[in-house]
């Protein structure tokens, strides 16, 4: 589909740009355990161990295509009534709320 939403393809990818903090700072994501230190980049680690990296990453692979297409039919659709987006971003919050219960478990 040209002209997409977005723009264009090519070299860019929004992950580029897209810099996000550990989601529990001080602790890992995934078990809750203390986590000091930094990244080579400088910032802070997110997790404790290449276990719970792997435990994390099995979760994003569950759940994230399911996302990812919700997430299309809502900016596609504007969450707009009658429309296949409507409810949408309902839908996500609730996925997210259910990979929540998964961490730290
Ligand atoms: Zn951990």
């Amino acid at each position: 589909m040209s002209g997409a939403v977005g723009g264009a393809k090519g070299s860019w990818h929004p992950s580029d740009r897209i810099r996000l903090p550990p989601l529990f700072p001080g602790h890992c994501t995934m078990c809750g355990a203390e986590v000091t230190g930094r990244r080579p980049d400088g910032s802070r680690k997110e997790f404790c161990s290449r276990q719970c990296i792997r435990r994390f990453d099995k979760l994003t692979r569950k759940h994230g295509q399911r996302l990812l297409r919700l997430a299309l039919y809502w900016r596609l659709h504007r969450g707009r009534k009658g429309t296949p987006g409507q409810g949408r971003q309902s839908d996500m919050a609730a996925l997210a709320d259910y990979a929540l219960l998964e961490l730290r478990t």
